[in-house]
């Protein structure tokens, strides 16, 4: 084969290989490699052009395979002498890092990544399983950074449960797109500040026109502060989370209270109470009706629970707040202090639920993104590392 062969089949645009070794014992072929006659070289500081280097140095990164050889491509990488930046490398698109990895090796491993276990990746390219999750990172990295930033508009901001050292972080998310932004350790009031301190300018920050969030005060406080063309929305996903958190109560607290064979019936419902009637199959409707026969209050609260759904299908202020106190109205004379503690927290935030009248948003976007982040938290996979889950989201659709 000549040598203009090996420089077609490798194809790298504007580099030919004048050089190569092949040892078919170890299995591996050595291509060395530099830019063709003419072309200009740019500097990879400021992009500004020349023809004339300053120096040239060599260097060696493993490329795909061919066939069953493992490839290793030795380039000379020219430096220019850039009056803005200095003495600074020339921009090679095939070199997008200092790792000894050519642009499309990086790239057939990040694929891979998306489908497969880092072991598995790693056993496959005979490469360190730390390699794998850093070639992963930066191939998400410079995906993520080519895709276009649509402009905030609607916006949600949800707190997610980490694990046990982080705690909580905060997600914000863009709700026209669907695409979650941005991800912060805490769910504190400094923590939103700091997503719109460095992640929006101030014309930026005035577009913004609503925001989904739980009646969380930090949140809330962050929002008032930076964006303040911005409606805060206490939306139906996150309402209703704390209604099943009263719900929960209710019936944990009927679970201590009866003894005996009571327990028994309570115990192990906590899901089917969770769930919605309508999305219930006989059976298991059934199930519940065999414990609301025998606990009148666990029934109540889960009435409650499924009448509340209802608020969110009004689309005027007074309607809604009418509906709002007949539900209230309800609570009376029942003694189920965890709902009352509810209505007395809706009560506080009337102003943000009736805005649902308002704004229109879209609510099934804000129950999506946060399940789909609790689902890659679940798969593992180094997302425990908040810079890796700012571009891993995206990959996934909502
Ligand atoms: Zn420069």
């Amino acid at each position: 084969m000549r040598g203009n062969e090996f420089t077609k089949i490798l194809g790298w645009p504007g580099y030919r290989v004048y050089w190569r070794e092949i040892d078919e014992t170890a299995k591996t072929l050595r291509l060395w490699v530099r830019r063709k006659r003419g072309g200009q070289l740019v500097c990879s500081g400021c992009g500004r052009k020349f023809s004339d280097a300053h120096d040239c140095r060599e260097r060696e990164v493993r490329d795909l395979p061919w066939g069953e050889y493992r490839t290793t491509v030795i380039i000379e990488v020219y430096r220019v002498c850039c009056p803005q930046c200095g003495v600074t490398v020339e921009k090679v698109p095939q070199l997008p890092s200092k790792a000894p990895f050519s642009k499309r090796f990086e790239e057939a491993v990040g694929l891979v990544c998306a489908s497969a276990s880092v072991r598995q990746v790693a056993r496959q390219f005979r490469l360190a399983a730390s390699t794998v999750r850093a070639i992963d990172l930066r191939y998400l990295q410079r995906w993520s950074a080519t895709r276009r930033k649509d402009p905030l508009v609607q916006m949600g901001v949800d707190e997610i449960y980490f694990g046990k050292q982080m705690k909580f972080i905060t997600v914000v998310s863009n709700l026209d797109t669907g695409e979650p932004l941005w991800f912060g350790p805490d769910r504190k009031q400094e923590t939103l500040n700091e997503f719109f301190r460095t992640q929006l300018s101030a014309t930026q920050r005035k577009r913004v026109q609503a925001a989904c969030v739980d009646m969380w005060q930090p949140f809330t406080n962050s929002i008032a502060q930076w964006a303040r063309n911005c409606r805060i929305v206490y939306d139906k996903f996150h309402v209703l989370q704390h209604a099943n958190k009263a719900i929960d109560e209710v019936r944990r607290a009927e679970f201590f209270r009866k003894g005996g064979g009571m327990r028994g019936v309570v115990k192990g419902k906590r899901w089917l109470l969770l769930t919605r009637w309508v999305n219930l199959e006989g059976q298991k409707r059934q199930q519940l009706n065999d414990l609301f026969a025998l606990n009148r209050r666990v029934m109540k609260a889960y009435l409650l629970k499924e009448s509340l759904d209802r608020l969110w299908t009004y689309r005027y202020e007074g309607a809604m707040l009418r509906y709002l106190q007949s539900w209230i109205d309800e609570l009376r004379w029942q003694r189920l202090a965890p709902f009352q503690k509810l209505a007395q927290m809706l009560l506080d935030h009337l102003d943000g639920i009736l805005n649902h009248c308002r704004t229109k948003v879209r609510f099934g976007v804000v129950e999506a993104i946060n399940s789909n982040i609790k689902t890659l938290l679940r798969r593992g996979r180094g997302y425990k590392n908040l810079a890796y889950l700012e571009v891993a989201p995206s990959l996934v659709e909502t």
